[in-house]
């Protein structure tokens, strides 16, 4: 079976200010650089990216973006462009996060076209899909997941999967204390693996990441890092707290 190193990305949305953001990124820099066995990744605000990599430049804690613009430069009011965020340290990406899906109303065409500006831009390129409430009880999971993932990596060459994670959301569980159960997640998980099978081949099937995200908190973190297609977390409210998210790695680290 194909060995997968965890991701666990700590999204702090639109949290944190400037001198709590750098204590909380240098708190879990510290836990990161004692566990090698997993990939820890921080994405705070696009204003305290800068900040944060002045705190952890020497360790082995990285650093993202929450969002990216598709274009390289031009009258793009209120957005950042690739090129922004890499002179600031930035590595990494979240793209499709529900928030930016049904808040801000981002459309598949405009989340395909930001991964494929993500991955040419040179960043690690998390897709987050998931379904809303109304979606899994009309019976629609499976249907809308594989369809955002059909969507969002129609632009994404075989070559350059190996940037990509994916992350399995389900809207209905995101900041609500609700959690798929294990089993639930499990089966989307598969899903997503035999679609990316279907789309490439067996080993970028075995070998992508596809974290799990929604609600993800110390205690439930193992139950459901022990799903062998589950490959780590994107935690949205615990990643405020150091003591959590350090928690959760440590989970990670025990899976
Ligand atoms: C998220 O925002 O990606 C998320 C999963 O949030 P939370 O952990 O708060 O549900």
């Amino acid at each position: 079976m194909t060995k997968r190193i965890p991701i666990i990305g700590g999204n702090w949305k639109m949290n944190t200010n400037l001198e709590s953001g750098m204590l909380l990124a240098g708190a879990i820099a510290d836990q990161a650089d004692t566990c090698e066995c997993c990939e820890v990744v921080v994405y705070p605000p696009f204003l305290y990216i800068q900040a944060v990599d002045s705190v952890i430049d020497q360790t082995s804690l990285h650093l993202g973006a929450q969002n990216i613009w598709h274009e390289p430069s031009g009258a793009f009011t209120g957005e950042v462009s690739g090129a922004m965020l890499r002179e600031v340290g930035a590595t990494s990406v979240i793209i499709g996060h529900s928030e930016r899906r049904h808040i801000l109303g981002e459309s598949a065409e405009l989340i395909s076209q930001k991964m494929e500006y993500s991955i040419k831009d040179g960043f690690q390129t998390v897709l987050c899909v998931g379904e809303t409430l109304e979606e899994r009880e009309a019976g629609k999971t499976v249907e809308v997941v594989l369809g955002q993932v059909k969507s969002g990596l129609q632009h994404v060459h075989a070559s350059k999967m190996e940037m990509v994670v994916i992350a399995y959301e389900p809207v209905w569980a995101i900041g609500t204390g609700k959690t798929a159960s294990p089993d639930d997640a499990q089966n989307v998980h598969k899903e997503i693996r035999e679609c990316v099978r279907g789309l490439y081949d067996e080993t970028i099937a075995n070998t992508l990441r596809i974290q799990y995200g929604g609600s993800v908190k110390p205690d439930n973190a193992a139950e459901l890092f022990a799903c062998p297609d589950i490959d780590g977390a994107l935690v949205g409210g615990a990643s405020l707290s150091a003591d959590s998210f350090n928690a959760i790695v440590t989970a990670a680290c025990e899976s």
